[in-house]
């Protein structure tokens, strides 16, 4: 069937190509080859192995490694999870826990809100032994945080506060609707899931970032100006950068657009001005710019509904293929039961895993554009290639094909590099031989 469609196609096709050919053929000799007219022959593939040699083998190892555990992490993460969720039906503790909301109040919104509050305290208890690991103790493993202890159990606790007010303000809508719309919730249920997403892009650069960071805005003009006369010539009305204290976590370089509607900014991190060249901050703010720009919050978001919609019908399914083998022996009454949630974060996490390789597609391809959009906004393709190389500290620089397909979330280093070195040879007035030559790692 489709060796006829590609038949079909070849013939119509064949044609054109060519007429298109035999027209251009009595000028050929007047136009010379495209190789030669390129000034300089700038070789793409050698300027790229130039750049990824700048990291020490030994440092490039290190980075690997802690790349590809994160890898296993996604499985120890699920696994770690349903064994959790299930600790919790078949102890019957969510059902008790159920039972205590009950007893509170007869108010049902709020039974759903105690019910949370509870569920979120213990799971944050039952796998503290792992997010100690993996957040604590494996990033310092690496020399990926700068904090001690206290400070980053300070920003632990917080994220639980945070965690119990969103998913309340999450679950007791969510609940509700399964109530009132009983087999078809989940087509509401998505809807509410994005404008949820939305909601929390709304709030998060002003109430819940400030939580763990501090921001103000920029004042070292000799970087703000160039920034925000990029940002003029884009169309993005911005009076002003914001900068964060990422230090205190961390010495990786970042910067990010936050927010949704109104509260939409760019953001840089004091990593990022401290270890960087004003190219490399410029490429970076291009990235940046892209992502307002080229309205990524906006098709994330309706990329992410899909998403949603197509998981939330699976979790239909798997709540009730639960509920009907395991129901009884949990004490969960059915679907409208709160003290459903752990089994439905079991088939919810399930479902997640699977389609890893496609939000991580969906991410990865924007971070492309933005890419794209940055070389052409800031017209830096060799501070580009340095920056890239900075984030060469947590991402493995140079995976094989299928591997970035699955687990990045953003282009490798070698993919990013090659767009910048691609730029550049297209590109010769832009060459900047001092971020060539600049070291990037100190040797150890
Ligand atoms: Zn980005």
């Amino acid at each position: 069937m489709i060796r006829t469609i590609q038949l079909v196609l070849l013939t119509i096709l064949l044609p054109s190509i060519l007429v298109f050919g035999q027209a251009n053929t009595p000028n050929a000799p007047a136009t010379p080859p495209i190789a030669t007219q390129r000034a300089p022959a700038f070789d793409v593939n050698a300027a790229v192995e130039a750049y990824l040699a700048k990291m020490p083998t030994e440092r490039r190892a290190q980075s690997n490694a802690y790349f590809e555990g994160g890898y296993w992490l996604l499985l120890w993460d699920f696994v770690y999870t349903v064994i959790v969720m299930l600790l919790l039906l078949r102890m019957r503790w969510s059902a008790k826990m159920r039972d205590l909301a009950e007893r509170l109040t007869r108010f049902r919104p709020l039974q759903t809100a105690i019910y949370w509050v509870l569920f979120i305290v213990i799971v944050s208890v039952l796998s503290f032994p792992l997010s100690l690991y993996e957040g604590y103790l494996r990033e310092h493993k690496y020399g990926l945080l700068n904090q001690g202890f206290g400070p980053w159990m300070r920003d632990q606790l917080i994220s639980l506060g945070v965690a119990v007010v969103l998913g309340a303000i999450l679950m007791v809508p969510l609940f509700g609707l399964v109530r009132k719309l009983g087999k078809r919730w989940w087509v509401w249920g998505a809807v509410l899931m994005v404008v949820f997403a939305a909601f929390v892009s709304l709030v998060a650069p002003v109430y819940i970032f400030p939580l763990f960071n501090k921001y103000t805005t920029l004042k070292d003009a000799s970087i703000k100006d160039p920034i925000l006369s990029m940002a003029r010539a884009n169309g993005i009305p911005a009076n002003d950068v914001y900068e964060f204290d990422a230090s205190r976590q961390s010495n990786r370089v970042s910067a990010n657009v936050s927010g949704f509607a109104g509260t939409q900014r760019i953001s840089l991190n004091d990593n990022l001005l401290k270890r960087c060249t004003l190219p490399e901050i410029e490429t970076t703010m291009g990235h940046e710019m892209g992502h307002y720009v080229l309205n990524h919050a906006y098709k994330g978001l309706v990329m992410f509904g899909v998403v949603i919609v197509i998981g939330f019908a699976f979790l239909n399914w798997g709540i009730n293929y639960g509920l009907a083998h395991w129901g009884e022996q949990w004490g969960v009454r059915g679907i409208t039961d709160v003290a459903v949630l752990p089994w439905a974060v079991i088939v919810f996490s399930l479902y997640m895993l699977l389609v890893t390789p496609v939000t991580n597609s969906i991410s990865r391809t924007m971070e492309y554009e933005a890419d794209l959009f940055g070389l052409n906004a800031a017209g830096q393709p060799d501070g580009e290639a340095n920056v890239d190389m900075l984030l060469g500290e947590y991402r493995k620089l140079d995976p094989g094909p299928i591997e970035e397909f699955v687990f990045y979330d953003h282009p490798s280093g070698r993919t990013r590099i090659t767009a910048a070195m691609r730029w550049k040879a297209e590109h010769p007035q832009s060459a900047n031989e001092d971020e060539v030559k600049r070291p990037l790692f100190e040797t150890k």
